[in-house]
């Protein structure tokens, strides 16, 4: 598939400066920020297209490398170029304009410590297509962070206290001079909390927060389909200097089932009946997910034939009225014939040629195809 433009994505002009692109981009995230538009597909595309625009182009060295030989230029695939350099991530993204964007936000430009959103989390959970159908609750354990208890969170060891950073005088942030270009950058010594502790706390190692393993409680909503996304509000990783949590996003997979698959609300299933039933009609049992249902065979049924059962689908997240079971006919020819069943068939057989291919519509049809294709 083509690329789009970047400059068309952003919808700003080939000489926009750094701030009107900035601009565009916050617009655009704003609009398509996962957060705003959970398991909207279409969204989280044009997030993404929108931040990887951003993060080229925001690069002079990239921006020049695409205005130049477009995106062949900044591909990572394409070997040449300035490419993508080393994987700005998700969270990334996040502590830089998100982090204003999204409540919290950086400590002001240069004052007090550096704030960041946490990352978001993600948990894949495993179900089976009847509990994706009726809903259900649960407990899912996911990795988290807990104030310590020996140094109350503080990082110090008990009796010790913490000390404004001397590197960066508590600002969280130094500034650096490469050039003739001056850049702020987090504060090596504290990495951006603007506090030093002299004597850690042995028990979280001066990170005043230690690994938990915490236990939610999950509603699964009736009709969840697989790929769906639930989010669990602040219960992703927890934000850097007192930034706000992440989200966790609990990631749906429907297990393959036995006898059905879903395609949406509509349920299918392969309905196998021996070559009597389909030749002389008769009630078989089905399989549905609420229990036993049944079908009348009408005589001379075929092979592929389908049958529906409405409203013996799965009812969706978002809709009033479960969809419909499909039924595809598999009719069965006999194996492990003892000699008298394969005489009573012969016999069978000289009845039916008597009829000629009255008996066999199918084959009626492919014999004229058979003739016309010779003729
Ligand atoms: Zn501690
Ligand atoms: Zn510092």
């Amino acid at each position: 598939m083509a690329k789009r433009d970047l400059y068309d994505i952003l919808g700003v002009a080939k000489n926009a400066t750094q701030d009107e692109l900035r601009k565009a981009y916050r617009k655009l995230a704003m609009k398509y920020h996962p957060d705003r538009n959970p398991d909207n597909h279409e969204a989280e595309e044009k997030f993404k297209e929108a931040k990887e625009a951003y993060e080229i182009l925001s690069d002079e060295q990239k921006r020049e490398a695409y205005d130049h030989y477009g995106h062949a230029g900044v591909d990572p695939n394409s070997g040449m170029g300035a490419g993508m350099g080393g994987g700005a991530g998700f969270a990334d993204a996040f502590g830089d304009i998100f982090g204003e964007i999204f409540g919290g936000g950086r400590g002001g430009r240069g004052g007090g410590p550096q704030v960041y959103r946490g990352a978001d989390l993600r948990y894949a959970l495993d179900i089976s297509l009847e509990q994706a159908a009726n809903g259900f609750d649960t407990e899912i354990r996911i990795p988290s962070w807990d104030n310590c208890e020996v140094c109350s969170g503080s990082g110090a060891k008990p009796g010790t206290k913490a000390e404004t950073c001397r590197t960066c005088n508590g600002a969280g942030a130094v500034r650096m001079q490469q050039g003739i270009f001056s850049m702020q950058q987090t504060c090596p010594t504290c990495h951006g909390s603007g506090k030093e502790i002299p004597d850690p706390c042995t028990a979280c190692n001066g990170e005043g927060r230690v690994r938990k393993t915490k236990t939610l409680q999950v509603k699964i909503p009736a009709g969840i389909d697989d790929g769906m996304r639930i989010r669990s509000s602040g219960n992703g990783e927890p934000g850097v200097n007192g930034g706000p949590p992440g989200d966790l996003y609990v990631e749906i997979r429907i297990k393959p089932h036995g006898i059905f698959k879903r395609d949406g609300e509509d349920l299918h299933c392969e309905l196998t009946i021996p070559f009597t039933t389909a030749a002389l009609g008769g009630l078989v049992e089905v399989p549905t997910l609420t229990g036993r249902g049944e079908i009348a065979i009408p005589e001379g049924t075929q092979t592929g034939k389908t049958f529906r059962l409405r409203g013996k689908g799965i009812k969706g997240v978002r809709s009033s009225y479960p969809g419909d079971l499909y039924c595809h006919v598999q009719v069965e020819t006999p194996v492990r014939l003892s000699d008298e069943q394969k005489k009573i068939l012969r016999q069978f057989e000289d009845a039916l040629r008597d009829g000629g291919t009255k008996h066999s519509p199918k084959s009626e049809s492919f014999t004229d195809k058979l003739k016309n294709w010779f003729s």
